[in-house]
C-alpha cells in the first residue's frame, strides 16, 4: 500500500498518511495545522500520477536510505572489519546494493516535497533532474509529468 509523508506546511514536521479518497484534510500531530489533500482510486491502487497535495504531476526517485540504519550498519562493518580483513564492509557494500539500491525507493515531488513509498508504478517515475527542479522550484514551471526535452 502507499505510504505518503507530507511535510507540515506550518512546522514542517512529517505527517504519515494513507490515501484514502473520503480524506480531504489531514492533521499535523505536533501544531494541529490541517492540510487539504486530495486522493482519488489512483492513490488507493497505489499509482502515483497527481501530488495529492500539489495537484503537479512530476516526481522523481530516489534511493530511500534509512540514515540511521546506515550508520549503525557501517559502524557494525567497520568493527567486524578488524576481524574479517575487510570482508564485512564488502559485505555491506553488497546488502547497500541489493537491499537499499534495489527494493526501497521513494518517489518525491519536485514541487511540494512530498514523499511516496510503496508505489505500484515505481518505474514509471523518473530519476532526479537538476535542471527540472530548478525551473519547478524557482521558476514555478509545471511539466505537467513530461519529461524534459531539448
Ligand atoms: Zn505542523
Ligand atoms: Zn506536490
Amino acid at each position: 500500500m502507499m505510504s505518503v509523508q507530507i511535510t507540515c506546511s506550518h512546522c514542517g514536521s512529517s505527517i504519515e498518511v494513507h490515501p484514502d479518497v473520503n480524506a480531504h484534510k489531514v492533521q499535523c500531530e505536533i501544531c494541529q495545522q490541517t492540510m487539504d489533500v486530495n486522493f482519488n482510486h489512483e492513490h488507493e491502487k497505489g499509482l502515483l500520477k497527481e501530488c495529492p497535495v500539489c495537484s503537479r504531476q512530476d516526481f522523481y526517485k530516489q534511493k530511500d536510505f534509512n540514515r540511521k540504519i546506515g550508520v549503525a550498519l557501517f559502524i557494525m562493518a567497520a568493527i567486524l572489519s578488524i576481524w574479517t580483513y575487510g570482508l564485512s564492509l564488502v559485505a555491506l557494500y553488497l546488502v547497500d546494493l541489493f537491499l537499499f539500491r534495489r527494493l526501497a525507493l521513494v518517489a518525491i515531488c519536485y514541487k511540494c516535497r512530498t514523499n511516496f513509498r510503496g508505489l505500484a508504478n515505481m518505474s514509471e517515475i523518473r530519476d532526479y533532474d537538476h535542471e527540472m527542479n530548478d525551473r519547478i522550484v524557482y521558476a514555478d514551471h509545471d511539466f505537467k509529468g513530461k519529461p524534459l526535452s531539448h
